[in-house]
């Protein structure tokens, strides 16, 4: 994993490589109150069917500078993400801090990157992620990585 704070490289119960700080501490202090916000005002905005296309891409910023939570178990020489498999597709769970990722309440220990690097998690059996399922939740669905982030392929 990759440290927020000065791209130090950690692992869990270690602490970074550069900044020494332990693994619980970085992250709790992983926190990403603008997305939230954002969050609440799309919902807002939706509800009363209007525009959202300015939120998109102020999100796009955020999420482009974040480093989000997630539940990834690495067993040998595979790597499994927690997703929501429903009638509506197959979402990879993303967090904005260790409270939101403490609500779905699952056991797996909370692990970090940069956005960049949790784009890797998606592939063809993937459709999106979301964000805070267990609260104000955001779907971010492949058409709107492949807008913003993924290019053209
Ligand atoms: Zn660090």
């Amino acid at each position: 994993m990759i440290c927020p704070k000065y791209g130090g490289n950690f692992s869990i119960n270690q602490n970074c490589q550069k900044c020494n700080t332990p693994y619980s501490e970085i992250i709790a202090d992983i926190r990403h109150d603008e997305m939230k916000r954002l969050f609440i005002k799309m919902g807002e905005l939706m509800e009363n069917h209007k525009s959202i296309d300015i939120e998109e891409s102020l999100l796009a910023c955020e999420l482009i500078n974040s480093s989000l939570l997630v539940p990834i178990t690495i067993t040998d020489d595979s790597l499994s993400v927690l997703t929501t498999k429903d009638k509506k597709g197959n979402y990879i769970l993303l967090f904005t801090d260790k409270e939101e990722y403490d609500k779905n309440n699952n056991e797996i220990p909370a692990r970090t990157n940069p956005f960049r690097e949790i784009l890797n998690l998606m592939d063809e059996h993937v459709d999106g992620f979301i964000i805070n399922i267990a609260s104000v939740a955001c779907e971010i669905p492949r058409k709107y990585l492949e807008k913003y982030f993924l290019g053209d392929s």
